[in-house]
């Protein structure tokens, strides 16, 4: 019998990352380079080595870019101050931010506004969250896990705002919001939730093919992306071993001892060529080839900030 390998969809690049990249490559396109981009654009290696190939140098601070050149902000956002310096420094901002990480921000300056405490769930470490924080740090309040969900004191508890880093677990944030929710009765809630579409479809995606029998979740994305660590603990959660690779390089044949079902995925920013790459060494390998030829028809599309939007005809 020969072993199955299902490519699963939705998977890959979510409509913020499109625009992050499409953004990068348009300003080369029209002004050459060099371009400066602060942080990667995207948490992926590839991404960015190719963008670097084509002339965009990455920088983790806008300090870096001489005074007056053209720097484009990465998907994930930065804090106020970043504008402040970039400003102070003349440079011509290209503001490649998702507009789902928009909405957060804009969601903590609303609740800091009204003086609530925002308590918002997320990884310390991450850009985004950096970001976030940066709107207000003196109302801000991290919560990275269940423990300080618990712990986390604030000074009234009846003016107390939740927001959310867009690329979590979902069952791992239900259950830090529920344990905030009973501490905090009165505590403002998100209109809808912060986590984004991609990052559900993704995780839903998985836990569905788990669900249907495959005993083996490959990722592909970077380790410093969120939202494709997720989706490793989310099919390891569902009950199947997963394992996050950033190309077919790094596959490993002991993963695939005793398994027979194997599903292929990516996370949010990881590029089609990787998959592709990989699912070729596996049927190369003998893999019946199944699933979803085309990874997202999920119809979301953001426009490219407003700088380098083409001219309405
Ligand atoms: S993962 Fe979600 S929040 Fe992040 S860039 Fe993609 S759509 Fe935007």
């Amino acid at each position: 019998m020969s072993s199955e390998l299902t490519l699963v969809a939705p998977r890959g690049y979510c409509a913020g990352v499109d625009r992050a990249i499409e953004t990068v490559e348009a300003v080369l396109e029209e002004h050459g380079p060099p371009v400066y981009v602060r942080g990667e654009i995207v948490h992926n290696q590839y991404v960015v080595k190719t963008l670097t190939e084509k002339g965009a140098v990455f920088v983790d601070s806008e300090s870096e870019v001489p005074e007056g050149e053209r720097i484009i902000l990465s998907a994930h956002g930065v804090s106020p101050e970043v504008h402040r310096v970039c400003a102070e420094r003349n440079l011509q901002v290209i503001d490649a931010t998702c507009p789902l990480v928009s909405k957060v921000h804009a969601e903590v300056r609303r609740y800091a506004s009204r003086g609530a405490s925002v308590l918002l769930v997320g990884h310390a470490d991450h850009d985004e969250v950096i970001g976030t924080r940066g709107e207000a740090p003196d109302k801000v309040i991290l919560v990275e896990d269940l423990e300080q969900a618990y712990q986390v004191q604030v000074p009234d508890p009846d003016n107390v705002a939740l927001t959310t880093q867009t690329t979590l677990s979902l069952d791992d944030t239900i259950e830090i919001v529920e344990v905030l929710r009973r501490r905090f009765p009165n505590i403002t809630m998100p209109a809808s939730s912060d986590i984004c579409y991609a990052t559900q479809n993704r995780q839903d995606a998985v836990k569905e093919v788990v669900a249907d029998g495959a005993d083996l979740v490959l990722v592909v994305g970077s380790r410093n992306s969120s939202n494709s660590m997720r989706m490793v603990e989310v099919a390891r959660t569902s009950g199947a071993d997963s394992y996050l690779l950033d190309d077919a390089s790094e596959l490993d044949p002991t993963w695939f001892e005793g398994k027979s079902k194997v599903a292929l995925t990516a996370g949010a920013s990881a590029p089609e060529i990787l998959v592709q790459g990989v699912a070729r060494a596996l049927t190369e390998a003998g893999y019946l080839r199944t699933g979803e030829e085309i990874p997202s028809a999920e119809g979301v599309v953001f426009a490219l900030p407003a700088p380098v939007r083409p001219p309405r005809s």
